[in-house]
């Protein structure tokens, strides 16, 4: 059983990183920003929900987000062996949620992997992200928006996670293989 959360700014490498650790170690994937694309793709209530808040760079208001992840745990018994949160928590609402459905589980978050990149560099990556992927959030005066939400309401959880003990900066620029070597290593003592 091992529960990681990967963190960082839109653009910081976090699905990559991602799914290179369920390669590695195994785990249950879970990226908020895909189920919700994905709900949006076949046009569901609450993907219309979502899509008026992703669209302009907003995020999903916590009651709800939190109900998506509660449902997404209960309804996959494979997340009892660890998962790979991948952009959730985004608020310390969401952080505080998330502890408590684990602890009602008998578990945790084991480690934080916080991918640290500067803002110019996410902008230049989100915009050339934006070119190839279509993702309705990829233009830029959305991108300077989740930019803002991210510094306002996201980066505080770095401080909430460094005060747990749990939080692992890791230098988000460079090559990718370099990045994920990092994260293994910040990682080895904090795998049960
Ligand atoms: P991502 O793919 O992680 O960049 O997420 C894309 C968008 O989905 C975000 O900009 C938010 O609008 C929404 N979203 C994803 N995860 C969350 C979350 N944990 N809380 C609120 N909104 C979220």
């Amino acid at each position: 059983m091992y529960n990681l959360v990967v963190f960082g700014a839109p653009g910081s490498g976090k699905g990559t990183q991602s799914a290179r650790l369920i390669d590695e170690y195994g785990l249950y994937h879970i990226s908020t920003g895909e189920l919700l694309r994905d709900h949006i793709a076949r046009d569901t209530e609450l993907g219309r929900i979502a899509d008026s808040y992703i669209s302009k760079g907003q995020l999903i208001p916590d009651d709800l987000m939190i109900d998506i992840l509660e449902h997404t745990l209960n309804e996959n018994p494979e997340t009892a062996n660890g998962v790979i949160f991948d952009g959730f928590p985004r608020t310390i609402e969401q952080a505080k949620a998330l502890k408590s459905m684990l602890a009602k589980r008998g578990s945790k978050v084991h480690a934080v992997v916080g991918l640290e990149v500067p803002d110019e560099e996410l902008m230049d990556r989100l915009v050339k992200r934006g070119a190839e992927s279509g993702r309705s959030d990829d233009n830029p005066e959305t991108i300077n928006n989740r930019l803002k939400v991210y510094n306002a309401q996201t980066a505080p959880l770095r401080d909430y996670y460094v005060g747990e003990g749990k939080y692992h900066a890791i230098k988000g620029s460079g090559a990718i293989d370099d990045i994920f070597n990092s994260i293994k290593e910040a990682l080895r003592d904090t795998r049960e």
